[in-house]
């Protein structure tokens, strides 16, 4: 395949909200060389440069100035170290996929990952979690392309300041690199995950599952199916999953929040910081399962805002701004939305 940059290109099958949005260039590259060479018309022409991968966590207003590059990089190789696996995945690889592959192989670590949609590239740009585990759990390094000078770095896991649904990639180095490849450290031996309360509840009551320990593969299997009942497919009913991130509160905060509402989810994270379920506060505010045109909340799942045909990015944006200013103006929690919105109406 000949690597070419298109002008004008519409994004609407590049974004899972299916949003109408057009890029003044887009190119995709699938390996350096084609990664280079966008780099440099991006240069000459004095563009922007906007990264996507599988767009099922962005949302793309009408316009896209600049230049978008869509990364496609392919390949997986790994190494045996005694009980360690170590894999270096290409950053165009389909997350999901990978999971399965480790699975596949009897390499454990990923199983609470199961189903996260997306590609491996986007995986460190918030920490991808689900379950009780998270991306920084395994992740060792990234090799990433500097936008600027187009200078390869690698970066090791502390560099990366992984957060909650956060990294360095959303803060102080947000749009300066593009990340290419990522190293991660699997086991050989499994060291299962369940104690997050509806992974564990869910396999209390499965009475298909064997008999004995409970393994990498049922905690893989089981997720699936909650996720399968939790999350719609944006295949079916665009959308980006979790439109909002849990808001952390601290101490003093949480112990306030709960005295008004003792029956809300709240979930410790490191002693001095607690996370409060997005989803309950908006399904309190009535917005589970309520639509308003285009768009609404999912009614399976509070924290999924779906579109249901041809919203707008405007359209979108209003209606989630108004479910932020009702849970503002009941709880006095401000939410912050997890997708990264990109372009201009
Ligand atoms: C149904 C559904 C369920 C989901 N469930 C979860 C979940 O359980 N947990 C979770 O954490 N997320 C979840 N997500 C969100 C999403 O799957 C992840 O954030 C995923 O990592 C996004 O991958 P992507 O390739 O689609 O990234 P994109 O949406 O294309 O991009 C997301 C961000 O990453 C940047 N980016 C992408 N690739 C690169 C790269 N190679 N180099 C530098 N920057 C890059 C983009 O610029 C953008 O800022 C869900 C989404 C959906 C639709």
């Amino acid at each position: 395949m000949t690597f070419k940059i298109l002008n004008n290109c519409n994004l609407i099958r590049n974004n899972t909200l299916a949003l109408q949005s057009t890029a003044e260039y887009f190119c995709e590259v699938i390996n350096t060389a084609d990664l280079r060479e966008a780099l440099t018309f991006a240069r000459s022409k004095n563009l922007a440069v906007t990264v996507l991968g599988a767009g099922s966590n962005v949302v793309l207003k009408n316009n896209l100035y600049g230049l978008v590059i869509n990364i496609n990089l392919k390949g997986i190789r790994h190494s045996i170290d005694g009980n360690n696996v170590v894999l270096s995945v290409a950053a165009g690889e389909n997350w999901s996929k990978l999971v399965e592959y480790a699975l596949r192989n009897n390499w454990y670590g990923l199983e609470n990952l199961v189903q996260i949609p997306g590609s491996v590239g986007a995986a460190p740009i918030q920490n991808i979690g689900a379950y009780g585990v998270e991306l920084s759990d395994v992740f060792i390094s990234l090799d990433a392309m500097d936008i600027r000078t187009g200078e390869i770095n690698s970066l090791p896991h502390k560099l990366c300041e992984f957060g909650y649904r956060d990294s360095i990639f959303k803060r102080k180095r947000k749009n300066r690199y593009i990340i290419l490849e990522i190293k991660i450290k699997l086991s050989l031996t499994a060291d299962v995950q369940y104690d997050y309360p509806l992974l564990s509840e869910a396999l209390k009551k499965d009475t298909q599952k064997p008999t004995g320990p409970i393994t990498p593969h049922i905690v893989a299997r089981t997720i699936s199916d909650i996720r399968r009942r939790k999350y719609p497919d944006p295949s079916i009913i665009a959308n980006v999953g979790s439109f909002f991130k849990n808001p952390v509160l601290n101490s003093d905060s949480v112990s306030r929040f709960l005295e008004c509402n003792p029956l809300a989810p709240v979930f410790e994270i490191n002693g001095a910081e607690y996370k409060v379920a997005a989803g309950w506060l908006i399904e309190r505010c009535g917005f589970k399962g309520f639509r308003s045109g285009n768009v609404g909340m999912s009614s399976e799942q509070a924290l999924v805002l779906l579109n249901y045909g041809n919203a707008s990015s405007r359209e979108l944006l209003q209606f989630s701004e108004s479910v932020k200013q009702q849970v503002l103006s009941v709880f006095g929690i401000s939410l912050e939305l997890e997708p990264s919105v990109y372009g201009s109406f």
